[in-house]
């Protein structure tokens, strides 16, 4: 009864880890919630009174599909000052989240047989949306500390390879790809005619080193670049789904015409509020950064206790991913065994490697209250010490 193509299909793993959490909290238990990469904090006050003042003018209709006009004009403007990247409004795309538009990208781009790379670690949504595209994903396992080079990516390159999927910083591991090797990278791609996809979602959430867009190195390598970014993480906006993609005009505009056959525009009422977003202050998303911050350096001060893990600090985004080898053994034999009794036993939920690709490992998200991540550690060291 179910296509084939669907019933292939993988559901995001964080997603159903998430309904699982919901379905505890509702049966009563104690759940430490650090699996979702969703910043606790509200969005921005100035974000919601342009919202709400959308809706009260009206503004509550169809839009372009491409998002409008003022958002996409918004768009290249921060595009041009924040990345050094020159667009036109014609190619932007906006829609409903990033997810779409990573969606619309594949779906553009690739024919049966294709060959895209990803790095592993990786979110699964890559994945599964490349398999939907029926290209086929090529995977370059990357080693600790997870630092992308391009001698990973020469050895996977084939002449069936369309695209390279880059995620800096990067779930799960916060690694970032350096600019150094960007401009590798950007050659590598311009030479053999590959396309970027750069998933630049947590660009604003970088602890140390600065965040460098390939797109930015040059017109050849800008020509070959779809650069993906939206508001949910920045500006604690998930639930508005507003994401973008700029790329070449053909492609954004192929992109926008399967766009106009399956959702149309994201919500009118939240493109005005990324509008909002894009050309008020800046503070909410600093202070938010600054938070991140204090709470990645009171976990890395806390995992450095306890001797049976290690990890490499995030530079970037808001996760931990956790090396957990030495804990598994006859009783928890992979990672995913290990999360799913650490959730049932100590009421902690975190994701297994498994659903990055990489099992061994665990990612916890900080992009929770610090309440939160104090009684999470507390009761991940208890299990901790179960396990010994
Ligand atoms: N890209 C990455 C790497 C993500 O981790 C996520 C969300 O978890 C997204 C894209 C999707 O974001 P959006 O809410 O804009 O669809």
């Amino acid at each position: 009864m179910i296509s084939k193509r669907i019933r292939q299909l993988k559901p995001s793993p964080t997603l159903s880890l998430d309904f699982k959490v919901k379905q505890l909290q509702a049966a009563g238990a104690s759940v430490v919630n650090l699996g979702l990469g969703e910043p606790d904090f509200s969005t921005p006050i100035h974000v919601q009174k342009a919202a709400i003042a959308a809706i009260k003018a009206g503004f509550t209709h169809y839009t372009a599909t491409a998002g409008i006009f003022e958002l996409r004009k918004a768009i290249c403007k921060k595009l041009l000052q924040e990345n050094r990247i020159s667009y036109h409004p014609s190619e932007i795309a906006v829609g409903v989240g990033s997810k779409q538009l990573l969606y619309n990208a594949f779906q553009v781009l690739c024919e049966k047989g294709d060959e895209v790379i990803v790095p592993v670690p990786t979110w699964s949504t890559y994945i599964e949306q490349i398999k939907l595209s029926e290209a086929k994903p090529v995977f370059v396992y990357l080693k600790e500390p997870f630092a992308l080079t391009v001698e990973d990516l020469k050895k996977q390159i084939t002449p069936k390879t369309k695209a390279i999927i880059l995620n800096s910083p990067s779930n799960p591991t916060g690694a970032i790809i350096d600019k150094e090797q960007l401009i590798k990278i950007a050659r590598l791609a311009v030479k053999n005619n590959i396309f970027i996809i750069s998933d630049e979602i947590y660009e604003k959430i970088i602890f140390n080193k600065g965040h460098c867009s390939i797109a930015s190195l040059g017109e050849k390598i800008s020509n070959l670049t779809i650069t993906i970014n939206g508001f949910s993480k920045s500006h604690a906006m998930t639930g508005w789904r507003v994401g973008y993609a700029a790329g070449p005009k053909k492609i954004i505009e192929a992109m926008i015409s399967l766009q106009t056959q399956t959702t149309s525009n994201t919500s009118s009422i939240s493109q005005k509020a990324a509008l909002a977003a894009l050309i008020g202050s800046d503070n909410p998303v600093k202070y938010m950064v600054s938070e991140f911050k204090k709470r990645r350096s009171y976990l890395i001060k806390e995992f450095l206790k306890i001797k049976e893990i290690s990890f490499i600090p995030p530079q970037g985004a808001f996760y931990f991913f956790i090396n957990i080898k030495k804990l598994l053994d006859k009783r928890f034999k992979n990672s995913e065994e290990w999360c799913q009794n650490l959730l049932e036993k100590e009421g902690v939920s975190v994701v297994p490697g498994e659903a990055f690709m990489y099992p061994g490992y665990f990612r916890i998200s900080f992009a929770a209250p610090m309440k939160n991540l104090k009684e999470g550690i507390k009761r991940i060291k208890n299990f901790v010490q179960k396990c010994n």
